[in-house]
């Protein structure tokens, strides 16, 4: 086996040398079957590290050790759990520079915008989690006299988490504060595109949590994640990423009656009103909207508005402001300090958003910023500048699939009732976005719109304490909040006495 994780980048303090990526029952492991996988950096095109490729039968001695410490852990007090994540949560923030620097460098996500917030940000979610975990409470029901139920809470088992590249630090702690606060042990499958930060996050762990509570599998989604969605002593599978593949893990924990949470993609709506463009409020509108559709994470967000509906009356005003500000944005090296925008994750994700900007511009878009990127062969980091496109409808590919890149499709309206319509003509139905200082405007929007998570005059991403789920086809279950977390990693036991 020769797997290792090498120093190629200066700039960033990489897990351990000889961390394999393999948590197991505490200890670092070699893969059974000594495969590996190479980890990029998508700014440099350049080899960040080569870690350990897990296959099924490290699934299975992962699910075991989880398995075999679940009956003490579920015994502990969830305030010890909680103390515990807390603990968690400051090692990151101690350690939030390091893993930001590596987080950068594995995902492309620009240091100052992304990288540091997200790790900040993860851990504010361990410690949340870490406080609020000793709620896990139950109901008490009078039946009568001498007569009364009372419920508890249980953990389910073993829970497979399985997370995206996009943001992996802040989705692994999320998973790791709700299936271990609530009582479950756990075994988390990183993306193989970004696992690094998430192996430093278990650096951390390792010695915090008993044996076999948190192991993690590093590997393909094929090899690692299939096996683990499909495992039959996997109670709960928490998944987060595209639509296609969350439609296999629901079929997989389906045919064992297991729980599942589906997190999966959107294509959200960001719908602009004519008072949102008055002279007071039309610079917060535009940062609204670039912030909606996260251009500063090359559009690689679940959450992103990429359909923008802007009335025609101040259609001009918004446009122009908003061409401007996007031009401003700084693309290049995510390590690289004074750059707002990073890289997309890899060359097939590059190549696909290029598609998608080349199949618009020669069906007739009109490209309000932004140009075709270079050939993958030709580019030295993968870099394409955001794009505006205008003179398109909602029929185009553009407007109805998920691009997961810069890619802004801008859609003039003059009906209420037919921008709420297009809005909701989409198989997702994630997020959603609208600016207006109308109160019952406001309502009425959020009212009609089919979505998960609605925000009115903000763009900004999922603060703890929140419930956070997507509607339609963007996933089942509602997670992040403590009901959402009780609901999602824990069943009800009634237990009714009569005295
Ligand atoms: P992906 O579905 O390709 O991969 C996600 C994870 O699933 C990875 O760890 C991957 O290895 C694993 N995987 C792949 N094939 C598998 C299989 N057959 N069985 C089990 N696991 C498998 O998604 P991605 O490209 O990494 O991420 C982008 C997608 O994630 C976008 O669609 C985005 O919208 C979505 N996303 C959703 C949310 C949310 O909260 N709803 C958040 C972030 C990203």
């Amino acid at each position: 086996m020769n797997s290792r994780i090498e120093q190629v980048t200066p700039e960033v303090v990489l897990p351990k040398a000889g961390l394999t990526g393999l948590l197991v029952n505490g200890e670092w492991r070699t893969p059974a079957k000594g495969k590996t996988l190479d980890v990029e950096n998508p700014s440099r095109r350049q080899t960040l590290a080569t870690i350990g490729a897990s296959d099924e039968d490290d699934v299975k001695a992962a699910v075991a050790a989880a398995s075999a410490a679940f009956p003490k852990w579920r015994r502990l007090a969830s305030r010890a759990r909680g103390a515990l994540l807390t603990e968690l949560g400051n090692r990151v923030t101690t350690n939030a520079e390091e893993i930001a620097r590596v987080l950068a460098a594995e995902s492309g996500n620009a240091l100052r915008t992304q990288s540091r917030p997200e790790v900040l940000g993860a851990a504010e979610v361990l410690r949340y989690y870490g406080g609020v975990i000793a709620e896990q409470k139950g109901e008490t029901l009078p039946l009568g006299p001498g007569l009364f139920s009372y419920s508890t809470r249980e953990p389910l088992g073993v829970v497979g988490a399985i997370i995206p590249w996009n943001s992996p630090v802040v989705l692994a702690a999320v998973k790791i504060g709700m299936a271990l606060g609530t009582g479950n042990t756990l075994v988390l499958k990183p993306a193989e595109d970004a696992p690094l930060a998430v192996i430093k996050i278990a650096e951390l762990a390792a010695d915090l949590f008993p044996a076999g509570v948190f192991n993690v599998v590093t590997g393909t989604g094929i090899d690692a994640g299939a096996p683990l969605a499909a495992h039959p002593n996997v109670a709960k599978v928490s998944f987060t990423g595209s639509l296609e593949v969350g439609k296999l893990v629901g079929h997989a924990v389906a045919d064992r009656i297991g729980h599942a949470t589906l997190e999966l993609g959107g294509k959200s709506p960001c719908i602009v009103y004519p008072d949102a463009a008055a002279p007071a409020y039309v610079d917060a509108t535009v940062a609204g909207i670039i912030n909606a559709m996260r251009f500063a994470r090359q559009g690689q967000s679940c959450t992103a508005g990429s359909r923008l509906y802007v009335h025609k009356d101040v259609w001009d005003t918004v446009m122009t402001k908003l061409v401007a500000k996007v031009k401003e944005l700084k693309i290049g090296d995510s390590l690289d300090e004074s750059n707002d925008i990073g890289a997309i994750i890899n060359a097939e994700r590059y190549s696909e958003v290029r598609a998608f900007i080349d199949e618009a511009i020669n069906n007739g878009a009109q490209v309000l910023t932004g140009s075709l990127p270079p050939d993958v062969s030709e580019a030295k980091g993968f870099f394409p500048e955001p794009v505006i496109f205008a003179g398109v409808d909602n029929s185009w590919r553009v407007t109805r699939e998920e691009v997961f890149g810069p890619v802004l499709v801008a859609i003039p309206w003059s009906d209420e009732e037919e921008v709420i319509k297009w809005a909701n003509d989409t198989v997702y139905g994630l997020a959603a976005y609208v600016f207006t200082n109308d109160l019952t405007t406001a309502l009425k929007a959020t009212d009609q719109i089919d979505a998960g998570w609605l925000q009115v005059n903000r763009a900004g991403g999922q603060i703890p304490g929140m419930s956070y789920g997507g509607a339609k086809q963007s996933g089942i279950g509602a997670e992040y909040s403590i009901e959402g977390a009780l609901e999602a990693y824990t069943s009800r036991k009634s237990v009714t006495i009569n005295a």
